[in-house]
């Protein structure tokens, strides 16, 4: 059997990534002790009825007691706070770490409230699913995935690698990166694409008021993708749009500029263009197979009522 990575694992906030790291931890035996709090009474009770921690706390004061490990999983907007009530209960030593989906942000909210002699690595695992809450986690989720962790200047490297050791340990694939380029590359990656995704469902709801339930009952698989990443938990998306607010302004102006050239070509027949734009999309989708990121299988892989 293998040690442990971290005798402690305090996981606050208790969703989809807190779970799924509960499970993947378990999975590797690589925590002595998984404590978990969040901050609905309802919320805890799930959590204990299908036993996710080895204890789940009544205050985040009371889980991140002796704790080896900290991991903030809760909005971006929530990490500030949540770190400001847990930092004088913080053991000499420790590291903190948080899984959201904005790091500059959560760096200049959270930083300040690190005490002297414990560490701060963010992290942010580029894994996930429409669902929330504590019973949507599972074990395989981070499964050659990527993990990048995005340390501040003058962090201790030791700490850097612990972390790495862990999240290796829950399966994925671990880089590290600034925290302005990886909001950069999220914007592109993942925030815009969510935000078209939210308006183009926006736009077939309107539309369905004319059409009846056509929408919905031709929706082909494009559509009903669309529909997915719209279900996503709305709040976590809100924060992630407030405190990524210049790469995304940025992403969707060059995307609105690719939008009108389309448009136009549509407009004059220009078939060359569409046809090229097309195919240099199609390129990358292989890339992204090639990469290991996905499947060339039909439906993505997906069973068909996915
Ligand atoms: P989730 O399933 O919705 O769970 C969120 C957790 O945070 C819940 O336990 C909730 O507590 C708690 N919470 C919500 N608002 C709070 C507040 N104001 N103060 C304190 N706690 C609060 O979310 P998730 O998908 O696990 O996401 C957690 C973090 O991971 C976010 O920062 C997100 O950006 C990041 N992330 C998400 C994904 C994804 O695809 N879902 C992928 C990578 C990273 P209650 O249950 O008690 O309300």
């Amino acid at each position: 059997m293998t040690q442990p990575v971290y005798d402690r694992i305090a996981l606050i906030g208790l969703g989809l990534i807190a779970s799924s790291m509960a499970h993947a931890i378990r999975r590797g035996n690589l925590a002595g002790e998984i404590t978990g709090y969040a901050r609905s009474e309802a919320t805890r009770e799930t959590a204990r009825r299908i036993n996710l921690c080895d204890r789940i706390c009544d205050t985040a004061a009371d889980a991140v007691e002796d704790a080896d490990l900290v991991v903030l999983c809760v909005p971006v907007g929530a990490m500030g706070p949540v770190m400001e009530e847990i930092a004088p209960k913080l053991k000499p030593g420790a590291t903190v770490s948080d899984v959201g989906s904005v790091k500059r942000h959560v760096i200049e909210a959270v930083q300040p409230h690190i005490p002297q002699g414990v560490h701060f690595v963010p992290a942010h695992p580029l894994a996930g699913t429409e669902h929330s809450g504590p019973e949507a986690g599972f074990a395989e989720l981070y499964d050659n995935r990527w993990c990048l962790l995005v340390p501040v200047e003058g962090t201790d490297p030791d700490a850097v690698e612990r972390l790495r050791t862990l999240w290796e340990g829950m399966g994925a694939n671990v880089d590290e990166m600034d925290a302005d380029h990886h909001d950069l590359v999220l914007a592109v990656t993942s925030h815009a694409p969510h935000l078209i995704a939210y308006t183009m469902v926006g736009v077939a709801d309107d539309l369905r008021r004319v059409t009846d339930s056509e929408v919905i009952k031709y929706s082909a698989a494009g559509f009903r993708d669309f529909t997915r990443i719209a279900a996503s938990d709305p709040t976590m998306w809100r924060d992630v749009f407030l405190t990524n607010k210049d790469a995304t302004l940025e992403i969707l102006g060059r995307f609105t500029e690719e939008l009108f050239a389309l448009q136009r070509a549509i407009r004059t027949g220009d078939g060359e263009h569409l046809h090229d734009y097309f195919t240099r999309t199609r390129a990358i989708r292989r890339g992204i197979i090639e990469a290991g990121q996905d499947t060339a299988a039909p439906n993505f892989g997906r069973g068909t009522k996915s």
